[in-house]
């Protein structure tokens, strides 16, 4: 199974995590953009407790268990 490093922890999350979030890096005087793979839990620790999270960052069914 392909995993990743997460950006945030270090350690792997797979590719069929529930957990799995991509992020999209992009700087207006570069071109591309970089991909960074974070798990949901350590990229919403990251924030601030009060920021509002959308639908993609709530937590899945999954995960809630
Ligand atoms: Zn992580």
């Amino acid at each position: 199974m392909l995993s990743y490093q997460c950006a945030f922890c270090d350690d792997a999350v797979h590719e069929t995590s529930a957990d799995l979030r991509v992020l999209k890096v992009s700087a207006a005087e570069k071109e591309g953009f970089q991909e960074l793979f974070v798990h949901r839990r350590c990229l919403v620790a990251a924030l601030r407790p009060a920021f509002p999270l959308g639908p993609v960052l709530e937590p899945t069914v999954a995960e809630q268990r």
